[in-house]
């Protein structure tokens, strides 16, 4: 069979159980008493360079899985594939190592897995190196960050990692970032609902100012709004425009990274605005009485409404039955 376009695999008829994550074991890497396995997915699709750096990065640390999307899934954030079925292919990745690419969203190749496609659990999940940062707002839409947010849903410690981009970027640096990241956390763990987010700038390892633990900054879009005309003079739209911008307030990984540092931002499921919890809790909330309804209008029906009732009882038809 043609491994790149044979045949989906397989996988029988049934639902397909397996541990998710494994129970968390967060300890000294010297103390583990089997390797750690590691699931390396993006958000680029099963060809990107980023995606190879990333497990060959941490292939040193672990049994490593790669399951990424079939093509580019870049800013789909948490979309998940319901209405359809997914298709997956066994790859060969370009050092020859095996890969598996699945028809849908990152976060569909991390719920693959989690859900039992390879029959065992996960220590970790690593996404990345996403074309790209995902600084601030960004990881609302990243579909890198998204990736690791499946991972936390499933019980799974994880985290993300993206490169400013450039024509043609060099991984090194974000290799090693990456393998650091990933001994930390296999060694001290995260607690339920947390990941870390990491960006990393687009400069040649010696010149990286060091690592930052940062906060989310705030992104300015530059978005417009691009008309052209197909073929037929049909205008349609592309979300064009520059890159975004930022705030570079100290303190938040968009400037760490413009600064040449490489961020580390621990970010959480729980979206709760506690501020606003207290504020909200201080207005006043009690549902006001229900409206007296008006008083029902009776009609007395002319005599021709009564002829058409009547007549409508006498003559039943085949559909009113
Ligand atoms: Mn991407």
């Amino acid at each position: 069979m043609d491994r790149e376009y044979g045949e989906p695999l397989a996988i029988g008829d049934r639902p397909v159980q397996a541990p998710r994550a494994r129970p968390p074991t967060a300890r000294p890497l010297s103390e583990w008493t089997s390797r750690p396995r590691i699931l390396v997915t993006n958000d680029d699709g099963i060809e990107s360079r980023g995606l190879l750096s990333l497990a060959q990065a941490l292939q040193p640390l672990g049994e490593v899985y790669v399951v990424a999307p079939e093509t580019n899934q870049s800013a789909v954030g948490r979309q998940k594939t319901f209405m359809r079925p997914l298709r997956v292919r066994e790859r060969t990745l370009a050092d020859g190592s095996t890969g598996w690419s699945v028809d849908g969203s990152p976060t569909d190749a991390v719920s693959l897995a989690f859900l039992g496609y390879f029959e065992v659990g996960f220590d970790l999940v690593a996404s990345g190196i996403n074309y790209g940062a995902n600084l601030g707002d960004d990881v609302t839409y990243s579909g890198t960050v998204s990736a690791a947010m499946e991972a936390v849903i499933n019980d799974c410690p994880a985290f993300a990692i993206s490169q400013e981009y450039y024509e043609h970027p060099d991984f090194t640096l974000a290799g090693r970032v990456a393998h650091l990241a990933a001994v930390n956390i296999l060694e001290h763990g995260l607690a339920p609902g947390e990941l870390i987010n990491i960006n990393v700038p687009a400069i040649a390892a010696d010149e990286c100012e060091g690592i930052e633990v940062t906060r989310m900054g705030k992104r300015i879009y530059q978005d417009e709004l691009i008309e052209r005309l197909d073929p037929r003079g049909i205008p349609y739209y592309w979300i064009g425009g520059p890159p975004p911008s930022g705030v570079a307030e100290e303190g938040t990984d968009f400037a760490a990274v413009v600064n040449g540092r490489i961020a580390i931002t621990p970010i959480q499921l729980d979206l709760t605005a506690r501020r606003l919890l207290t504020r909200l809790r201080s207005w006043p909330w009690a549902l006001p009485a229900r409206p007296t309804p008006p008083a029902a209008v009776v009609e007395t029906p002319t005599e021709a409404a009564v002829d058409e009732a009547v007549t409508a009882q006498a003559e039943p038809t085949a559909e009113r039955r």
